[in-house]
């Protein structure tokens, strides 16, 4: 679960990381007031979306005057913004943080995360911090840091010395710098963040590191002991597919592809996509429908994958091993019939009392081409697809 960077802010200045003073504002008159209580003359606006990349496309907003924080603050509420992170639609802006702006002397990358190979939390950080982190780790990772914390020992003021001297920092912003960083690993530990970002990680003209953006990332499994942070959740920044599909205990990821894709099992459902991509074709969205599916499922996983438009074929492939292949032609055709259903499905169904659900789905009179070898069904699926 994400959170917006003014909320991560919050949390950053409770564990001792320095943050330029700010506050929110929901709409734009409220932000007008909150940077006449700031005071000063230059405030920085910035929209509150799940995303990074807002620098680039117009949402931060540096600017002059407690007018022009008024009309940055009306350019952005109410909008969505679309930066490289988000995808073609967008997020939708509710709120932007104005805050002071500050001096930068020099921008700095750096965050920690868990390194699941290593089984150890990873902290990174870069003298090359600012918009373009994902460039760097590309072109010249070597002036990416990287050192792994013993889970035992917890993180040694030694190793964000050493992080810190990566950098360039001198020494009085090194023991910053190691402040800030033991402030990051108690938040990964005592709120179970598994990501903490914060690019750029700034040095004003006057010598102080401040985080100057927040991403937090929390373990969704850790949430029901973390009541603090599962209440900062906000929904309007998730997908509004996968957010519908938890209601019916579907996992579903949307992707960008013209094939939705109705599976039972996430390995299977993982090896669908990848028969799809390899005869050309591009999955819509990752489906797993689970072991015990009912017909009711079916028609819901049906629905979310005909809302989107890019959607041009459907490809079911399911496995009838818990749950029987005639039950879920049934499900099949019931969706097909309550949703309307004009595009072309090709179905393959194995397994238990698959004959009968083959013959169900033939005299259904709908169009639903079954067939029983994957790569043909693939083939098939793509072809509609392609027109
Ligand atoms: P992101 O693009 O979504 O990652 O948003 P950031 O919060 O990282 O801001 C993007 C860029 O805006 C930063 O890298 C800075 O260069 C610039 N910026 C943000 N706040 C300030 C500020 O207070 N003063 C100045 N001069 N630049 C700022
Ligand atoms: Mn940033």
């Amino acid at each position: 679960m994400n959170l917006h960077e003014y909320q991560a802010k919050e949390i950053f200045a409770r564990y001792g990381i320095a943050v330029p003073q700010g506050s929110l504002a929901t709409s734009p008159e409220q932000a007008r007031a909150v940077a006449k209580s700031l005071g000063g003359e230059r405030f920085v606006v910035k929209a509150q979306v799940h995303a990074g990349g807002r620098g680039k496309v117009g949402g931060v907003k540096l600017v002059t005057g407690v007018d022009a924080v008024e009309d940055a603050a009306k350019g952005m509420i109410g909008q969505r913004l679309v930066t490289k992170q988000t995808g073609a639609e967008g997020l939708p802006i509710n709120s932007v943080w104005v805050e002071r702006p500050s001096n930068i002397a020099r921008e700095l990358y750096v965050s920690a995360l868990v390194d699941r190979t290593e089984e150890k939390i990873v902290f990174m950080a870069s003298a090359e911090g600012g918009m373009d982190i994902e460039e760097v780790a590309e072109h010249s990772p070597e002036k990416i840091k990287s050192i792994h914390v013993h889970p035992a020992a917890g993180l040694q003021p030694f190793q964000a010395r050493q992080l810190g001297f990566f950098m360039g920092l001198d020494k009085d912003q090194v023991a910053q710098f190691t402040q800030a960083l033991l402030g990051v690993y108690r938040i990964v530990n005592e709120l179970d963040a598994s990501q903490v970002e914060i690019n750029p990680l700034i040095v004003t003209a006057e010598g102080q590191i401040m985080a100057l953006d927040a991403k937090l990332n929390f373990d969704a499994n850790a949430l029901y002991r973390q009541k603090a942070i599962a209440e900062m959740r906000d929904p309007s920044q998730e997908d509004e597919r996968e957010r519908e599909a938890s209601k019916y205990d579907l996992n579903y990821v949307t992707l960008e592809g013209t094939i939705g894709c109705m599976v039972n099992g996430a390995g299977l459902a993982m090896a669908t996509m990848d028969i799809v991509k390899l005869h050309g074709g591009q999955p819509a969205n990752f489906l797993d429908v689970g072991g015990g599916t009912t017909a009711e499922k079916v028609t819901e996983a049906f629905k979310l994958i005909t809302k989107s438009e890019d959607v041009k074929a459907i490809f079911i492939n399911i496995f009838g091993g818990i749950v029987r292949c005639d039950l879920i032609a049934e499900g099949i055709i019931q969706a097909c019939r309550q949703t309307g259903l004009k595009l072309p499905v090709v179905a393959r169904l194995q397994g238990t009392n698959m004959e009968k659900g083959r013959e169900m789905l033939e005299s259904s009179g709908l169009k639903i081409t079954p067939v029983s070898d994957l790569t043909e069904a693939a083939k098939t699926v793509v072809a509609l697809a392609n027109g």
